[in-house]
């Protein structure tokens, strides 16, 4: 998991707290062993010949330490079985004496750093003083060569034992805690029932030892079988380990591992904010290969497997050390980039790793062209726990997909699945599929012809009264069902209740044109006009009465898409609006042979044009514009008469905004109706007349 750099180091940010706890360990260790020396005249008069025999076993025993049970512990030296049963006969400095000769040795075959010897010698020195202290309370000298132990003294040895592994466990937890970043507990708790195994075979083994002394020197020898047996079972376990964390294709880190990794980088960098109150940032990337779907389905997952393969080493070896790269299934990788101070630093992280997957790999002689989406979601600003990082970088790498880039970075406003959103769109089925409900219906807002003040159409709104939210935001809701089944059915609605009301209108003896809402996406099929014509033939309505609006943004992006659709409805003729003019980016080209009827000048800029001149000079440029292509200009947003008059001057057809009416229920139009007055043209301020602002 951590880069090979690592090995017989620590990362520049935890160098120093890291080296200063060596130094603590050692410098303690030393203070309890330096006294004791004195103590040690040579190699002990008791059985001198067993004691040398164990002093070598335990040495060589170390050449070959056990792999650690967890993947970033210090490894286990098996010499422990030897010296402790050295502690239990000879005492604290014969042990500490062998046990730092067998470290030494260990260290110099492994080609570990002296600090790193240092500190396991350190360790074991105050582990074994530890026990030591557990044993003064032995009377006698019970495990001596010659002594008799009872059950009181197996049971203090037991004891010491068990104060031995965890003063042991507790240095290296520290240790690897520092060394590493993480939490310090679930350093300690990772794989302890594995240690604890294999550490306590080892140390239960020394009692078993110095029994078998007493019969026989020549026995000891024969501990070695077990010793390999317990060998062998930590190699298995720590291979279980890991392979539990590695994805067996591509070898790389698997899903577990990630959220592993991501959770230290999150304890660290909220440690790191403690420390210098500063934000601690790191980024987590997702990345999607391109087309890759198409690989597998034409060359099967023979060859799938072998790109996949090809393209994790790429990316492994295009991150910086230091950050971690797996695989979450599929063709779906992720990166964790600890140390990103901003967002430029990740853009430039996942361009690179773009970078290297946009060259084509070769193989079999096949060219194949893949490339991949990254997303990044950055720690705390985009989530501050695995699954919202996760889910987040994952939106943004859609994000990305849908716009045709290679990066994105996590923008809420993209964020389609956020639980907010996902329960208003639950709640929003649930209001549509009742179809008795009134929590969802449509106001009516007048459209007015300019040059004679005549009413001729109304616009029909969603209006969704939330049974807790209260008033949705239509623009808002919209922005998260298009994205959903829930559109579809939304606008399946409007056109029924829109035809329906057309007809109970003209049965009260009015008639006008309305138009409708829709969503570019509706009209990528003909459901919505088979359910129009549909309606119209129930109710017995002309298509002239209904009209289609579609926003310029969403039908310009994709024109061609919904071409046959436009045609179906212009056949038949149902009037079609380019909605929200002037946000998008309309071609004259298109502009000239979709079959459209009208433009509605955009809110913002009509709003704006009677104090702004530039605002007053692009709607008089739209007006202009869509004159030359015979289209009808509404303008939508007029608020007060002097917009009014400004438009009218500007040659505008038709006005629709509050200084006529806001959009009202359908049953008050009538009455609106009724009081409508149309205003004075140009000259005079509408002071004699009614003003309706107020109606709905
Ligand atoms: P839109 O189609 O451009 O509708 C015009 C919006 O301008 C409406 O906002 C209307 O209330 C608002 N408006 C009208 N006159 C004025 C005015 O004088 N001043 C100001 N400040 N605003 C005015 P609303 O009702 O909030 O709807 C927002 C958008 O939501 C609509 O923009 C439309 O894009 C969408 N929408 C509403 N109902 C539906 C629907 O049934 N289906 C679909 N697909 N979209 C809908
Ligand atoms: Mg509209
Ligand atoms: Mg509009």
């Amino acid at each position: 998991m951590y880069s090979p750099a690592l090995r017989n180091s620590a990362p520049p940010e935890r160098e120093k707290a890291f080296f200063g706890y060596v130094a603590v360990v050692c410098a303690v260790a030393l203070a309890i062993v330096i006294p004791a020396l004195p103590e040690l005249r040579g190699v002990p008069t008791h059985s001198p010949a067993t004691y040398w025999l164990l002093a070598v076993l335990a040495v060589v025993a170390d050449l070959r330490p056990f792999p650690p049970p967890g993947g970033q512990r210090s490894v286990v030296f098996p010499s422990i079985c030897f010296t402790f049963a050295i502690l239990l006969m000879w005492g604290f400095e014969a042990a500490v004496v062998v046990q730092t000769a067998a470290v030494v040795a260990s260290a110099v075959r492994m080609q570990h750093r002296p600090w790193r010897a240092a500190f396991n010698a350190a360790q074991y020195a105050l582990a074994f003083g530890a026990a030591a202290a557990v044993l003064l309370a032995t009377e006698g000298e019970p495990f001596a060569p010659g002594g008799k132990p009872g059950w009181t003294d197996v049971g203090l040895a037991l004891a010491a034992a068990g104060v031995w592994f965890l003063v042991n466990n507790v240095l290296v937890t520290t240790a690897v805690a520092l060394r590493f970043g993480g939490s310090w507990w679930r350093a300690l708790g990772e794989n302890l029932a594995d240690d604890a195994l294999t550490t306590g075979s080892l140390l239960l083994l020394a009692p078993v030892l110095v029994g078998t002394t007493r019969a026989s020197a020549a026995l000891i020898p024969l501990v070695i079988v077990p010793l390999l047996a317990v060998n062998r079972m930590a190699r298995l376990s720590s291979e279980q380990n890991r392979a539990a964390r590695t994805d067996p294709l591509t070898r790389l880190a698997n899903r577990k591992a990630l959220q592993i990794e991501v959770g230290d980088h999150i304890s660290a960098c909220a440690r790191r904010t403690s420390v210098d109150n500063r934000e601690h940032r790191f980024a987590l990337m997702i990345l999607d290969i391109d087309r890759f779907k198409y690989v597998n389905d034409a060359l099967g997952h023979a060859v799938g497997d072998r790109l996949l393969v090809e393209i994790a080493q790429r990316i492994d070896r295009a991150v910086p050390d230091g950050n971690l790269v797996a695989r979450l299934g599929g063709d779906e990788f992720a990166i964790v980039a600890p140390d990103i101070d901003n967002l430029d630093d990740a853009r430039a992280a996942a361009s690179a790793i773009a970078g290297v997957l946009s060259v084509p790999v070769v193989l079999d002689g096949m060219t194949l062209d893949v490339g991949g989406s990254i997303g990044i979601a950055i720690f705390p600003t985009h989530g501050d726990d695995f699954e919202t990082l996760l889910r987040h970088a994952d939106v943004a790498m859609y994000d990305a997909k849908a716009r045709g880039d290679a990066v994105a970075v996590y923008a809420p406003e993209v964020d389609h699945n956020s639980p907010d959103r996902l329960s208003l769109l639950a709640d929003l089925r649930l209001a549509l599929e009742n179809t008795d409900s009134s929590e969802v219906m449509f106001y009516y807002q007048p459209q007015v012809e300019m040059a004679t003040g005549a009413v001729v159409g109304v616009e029909a709104l969603l209006r969704w009264h939330h049974p807790h939210k209260g008033l949705i935001d239509p623009e808002e809701l919209i922005r998260v069902a298009e994205h959903s089944g829930v559109m579809r059915m939304l606008t399946l609605r409007v056109v029924d209740d829109v035809v329906g009301q057309l007809a109970k209108w003209r049965a009260n003896g009015l008639t006008m044109r309305a138009a409708i809402n829709v969503s570019v996406r509706d009209l990528h099929t003909g459901e919505v006009v088979d359910r129009l014509v549909e309606q119209l033939d129930h109710y017995d309505v002309a298509p002239e009465y209904v009209q289609m609006e579609i926003t310029e943004g969403a039908l310009m992006a994709d024109p061609r898409r919904v071409l046959a659709t436009l045609q179906r409805l212009d056949t038949l003729g149902v009037a079609l609006s380019l909605d929200d003019f002037g946000t998008g980016y309309s071609s004259m080209q298109h502009l000239r042979r979709l079959p459209l009827s009208e433009v509605k000048i955009d809110r913002s800029f009509v709003l704006g044009m009677a104090d702004d001149p530039d605002d007053d000079a692009i709607v008089r440029s739209m007006i202009d514009l869509a004159g030359a292509l015979n289209l009808r200009v509404v303008a939508e947003g007029v608020e007060d008469d002097r917009t009014r008059r400004l438009l009218v001057g500007a040659g505008c057809h038709v006005a629709q905004g509050w200084y006529y009416a806001r959009p009202m229920p359908a049953d008050e139009l009538a009455s609106w109706l009724a009081r409508y007055r149309p205003p004075e043209q140009f000259a005079w301020p509408a002071t004699d007349r009614a003003r309706d602002d107020d109606v709905a």
